[in-house]
């Protein structure tokens, strides 16, 4: 996933739009990022480009993030000094707006060929439904189990006190009783922690 440098909730999409060479278009602002060399190869196929130089023209830096590399971009003039665009001196790569390209052609004479690039966003990929983690999974029945040990800790203690037969204990075990609370808020402590994290 490339994202457009411009438009920061845009991915660019890889469209073959240009004859065989793959280019990654934004579909929202429809500037075309070029890997180092596609340019030139791209221009090569549409007209006879014996000397032009691609190097940027009084390069200073930008202030645009390379899509590809991350490194920050230069600014300068593309073939013409007035045509500034967005270089990356480090992987080579360029950034050219919707317009750009049209008049970067323009500039060299070329005719031929498409001069701008659309593309469409792509359709969400359907959201898969998150495979059970069995971590998670595990973690809840372990914690369910305690807490209902506990609660059978604390009827039992409820028991042992309010029973009415003589033969129990009616003193209620200190121990079991703090066990039994501990179990309890333990575990549903533990149901609900993973909530919020689409447990
Ligand atoms: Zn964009
Ligand atoms: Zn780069």
């Amino acid at each position: 996933m490339i994202n457009c440098p411009k438009c920061p909730s845009e991915s660019l999409v890889e469209t073959p739009a240009l004859g065989n060479i793959p280019l990654d278009v934004c579909p929202g602002c429809s500037g075309i990022m070029f890997d180092n060399g596609e340019l030139e190869a791209l221009l090569k196929q549409s007209g006879d480009l014996a000397s032009t130089d691609f190097n940027l023209i009084n390069p200073k830096p930008g202030g645009q993030v390379c899509p590809l590399c991350k490194n920050k971009m230069s600014r300068g003039g593309l073939v013409n000094p007035l045509l500034v665009v967005d270089k990356c001196q480090s992987c080579g790569g360029v950034w050219l707006d919707s317009n750009e390209l049209g008049l970067v052609k323009k500039l060299l004479g070329i005719t031929g060929g498409c001069s701008e690039v659309k593309v469409a966003r792509p359709a969400p990929s359907a959201v898969m439904p998150q495979p059970w983690d069995f971590k998670a999974v595990v973690v809840k029945c372990v914690a369910g189990a305690a807490a209902i040990l506990g609660l059978i800790g604390v009827s039992f203690e409820m028991y042992l006190y309010f029973s009415p037969a003589a033969s129990v204990s009616h003193t209620p075990s200190a121990a079991l009783a703090i066990t039994s609370v501990l179990l309890f808020s333990g575990g549903i402590l533990a149901l609900n922690w993973g909530k919020g994290k689409g447990w």
